[in-house]
C-alpha cells in the first residue's frame, strides 16, 4: 500500500483539473438538432469528452437552461480599426495606439461570443494584428484567437486615402505591388513577417468610380498577377481571401483558385456554382452595408448616399438568396470595425435573408473553422475548448445569439 501512494500522487499530478460544463441544450457545430442534457468535459484547453455524467473531482459549471455552442468564428474583421473620422485614424494615430484599441476591441468581441477572428487588414496599423495574435496566444490578454493578414495586397493607387495632394506621403493602407515579380515578393514578405492569410483587393474605386454603387471599380490586376499571388500564397501555406464586389472580379479570383470571396455584392448564380465546384467559400458580410445605410456606422448618411446604399443592400440580399439556391459553402464574416461586439448580428441578417438557422450556425462554427484552419468550431472530444452559451435557442430564434452569457476560450472562462 505504501508503495502505491507515490504512484497515485504522480497520477493525480499528471491529471490536470477537469471542468465539466452542464447544459440543458447544445448545438455541436454540425448537427441539425440540439442535443439535450449534456456534460462537456474540458481539460488543458481541450474538450476531452461529451457525455451525460460529471467526472469525480471536476469543477462544475452548470449553464442551466442556456444553449451551449462552439465559440463563433468571424472570418472577416478589422480589429485595429475603430469608430470616428476614418482619415484621422490613418493620419493622426500611431500603429501603437491602434494596437491598444485592438486589444480593447478584442475583449469586447470575445465577450460577444467570438472566440476566433480572421482579421483581414487594418489600414495603416502596422503589425497590430499579429501583435494581438501573439499576445492572445501567450495568454497576456483575453481576446479572440487571431488569424492575421497584416496588409492586403493591391496594385498602385488601389485602397488608399483619397482627396489629398499627391505631394503628401500617405500611410500604407495596403501593400502596393505591381507585376508578377512584385506580387510574388510582397506575398513572400507578408508570410515571412508572420501573415497567416493573404488578402487581395481585386478591384478598387479609389482611382475612378465608374459604377453607380461607388464601391465596385476597375480591376486592380491582370489574371496573370492574381494567379501568381494565389500560387505564391499557397506555396507559403497561406489561404487567399479575395475582396470582391463585382462578378467579373470574382471570376478572376475563382480562376486563380482563391479560397474565399469576401463581400461578393453582385455575384451571379453561375458564379456561385463555379465557386462550389472549386470549393471556394462565400463570406457575404451583409451587416456592414445595412449598418452604413442606417447610420449605425459612419454617421447619418445624406439622402443620396442613403438611396445608393439602399440599392446596394437590396442587391446584396438578392445575391445572398441566389447563393442559397446553389451548393456554394457560406461562412460567417461580419466586416465589423466600428462596433466591436456586434459581430453576431450578421447571423441574424443571414437568417433574415433565407438561410436556415442550423445552416447559419454551421457557417459560424464548423464551416468557418475549416476555412480559417482552426481546430475548433465543433463540440467533440479533441477539439479546442472554445465554448459559448446563450439565453434561449438560436435554432428557433436567431436573436438569441446576441444574448451571450458564457464564454470560454481554450478552456479559460472569460465571461
Ligand atoms: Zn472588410
Amino acid at each position: 500500500m505504501k508503495r502505491l501512494i507515490p504512484v497515485l500522487l504522480l497520477a493525480t499530478a499528471l491529471h490536470a483539473q477537469q471542468t465539466a460544463i452542464k447544459a440543458r441544450r447544445m448545438f455541436d457545430g454540425r448537427a441539425d438538432t440540439l442535443r439535450e442534457n449534456v456534460v462537456v468535459v474540458v481539460e488543458n484547453g481541450r474538450i476531452v469528452s461529451v457525455g451525460n455524467s460529471v467526472p469525480p473531482n471536476a469543477n462544475v459549471i452548470d449553464l442551466g437552461d442556456r444553449t451551449l455552442l462552439p465559440g463563433l468564428i468571424d472570418c472577416h474583421t478589422h480589429i485595429a480599426l475603430h469608430a470616428g473620422d476614418y482619415d484621422a485614424q490613418m493620419l493622426r494615430e500611431t500603429p501603437e495606439y491602434r494596437a491598444i484599441v485592438a486589444t480593447i476591441s478584442g475583449r469586447k468581441t470575445l465577450e460577444a461570443g467570438v472566440t476566433t477572428i480572421r482579421d483581414l487588414g487594418n489600414e495603416g496599423s502596422g503589425y497590430a494584428d499579429i501583435a494581438l495574435r501573439d499576445a492572445v496566444a501567450k495568454g497576456l490578454v483575453d481576446a479572440p484567437r487571431v488569424i492575421a493578414a497584416i496588409r492586403p495586397v493591391t496594385s498602385t493607387g488601389g485602397y488608399r486615402l483619397t482627396g489629398y495632394s499627391p505631394y503628401n506621403p500617405m500611410p500604407p493602407l495596403s501593400s502596393a505591388a505591381d507585376g508578377v515579380g512584385e506580387v510574388r515578393r510582397e506575398v513572400r514578405k507578408l508570410i515571412a513577417d508572420g501573415a497567416d492569410v493573404i488578402k487581395i483587393y481585386m478591384e478598387s474605386y479609389e482611382k475612378k468610380q465608374p459604377h453607380a454603387d461607388m464601391l465596385s471599380g476597375a480591376e486592380n490586376y491582370s489574371q496573370e498577377e492574381v494567379n501568381a499571388l494565389v500560387e505564391e500564397a499557397h506555396r507559403g501555406g497561406a489561404k487567399v481571401a479575395a475582396h470582391t464586389y463585382s462578378d467579373h472580379a470574382a471570376h478572376m479570383a475563382i480562376d486563380a483558385g482563391a479560397d474565399s470571396i469576401e463581400h461578393g455584392l453582385y455575384l451571379k448564380e453561375e458564379t456561385f456554382r463555379a465557386m462550389a465546384k472549386k470549393g471556394i467559400v462565400y463570406v457575404p458580410t451583409l451587416m456592414v452595408y445595412e449598418f452604413w445605410r442606417d447610420g449605425v456606422i459612419f454617421g447619418t448618411p445624406d439622402a443620396a448616399t442613403k438611396a445608393r446604399l439602399t440599392r446596394t443592400c437590396d442587391e446584396h440580399a438578392a445575391t445572398f438568396k441566389r447563393a442559397l439556391a446553389t451548393p456554394v459553402t457560406i461562412a460567417f464574416g461580419s466586416d465589423t470595425f466600428e462596433k466591436p461586439g456586434t459581430n453576431p448580428i450578421e447571423l441574424e441578417y443571414m437568417a433574415k435573408y433565407g438561410m436556415r438557422n442550423a445552416d447559419v450556425l454551421r457557417a459560424a462554427t464548423s464551416t468557418a473553422a475549416a476555412l480559417v484552419g482552426v481546430d475548433a468550431g465543433v463540440i467533440e472530444a479533441g477539439k479546442l475548448a472554445d465554448l459559448i452559451a446563450v439565453d434561449g435557442d438560436p435554432l428557433t430564434d436567431m436573436k438569441a445569439i446576441e444574448k451571450v452569457t458564457f464564454v470560454m476560450r481554450e478552456g479559460k472562462r472569460v465571461k
